[in-house]
């Protein structure tokens, strides 16, 4: 588990313990989680030669090789998610 992990793992025990005292936190707790999440590094699904988001789907970039794509075109243009080539086997 990475360090990024770990503080998802702890807004969500913070929020399980009912720690959470109000709408509002609860709110920006869920924000926090949901930007941590998008750090995470996800192999990109891939379709026909086309590569997507493990997360919405979007179409992320064609058969052109990962290794090389720009730093954009890394993340999903739909959801921000980081999608690395350095996960696809
Ligand atoms: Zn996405």
């Amino acid at each position: 588990m990475n360090n990024i992990e770990r503080a998802i793992e702890y807004f969500y025990r913070q929020m399980e313990s009912g720690n959470i005292t109000n709408d509002n936190q609860q709110k920006h707790y869920e924000i926090a989680i949901d930007a941590l999440e998008k750090q995470i590094l996800k192999k990109p699904k891939c379709n026909n030669d086309e590569w997507y988001c493990p997360s919405c789907n979007e179409f992320i970039r064609d058969n052109e090789c990962m290794c090389d794509a720009p730093e954009n075109d890394k993340y999903c243009t739909g959801c921000g998610s980081k999608a690395r080539l350095e996960l696809i086997d």
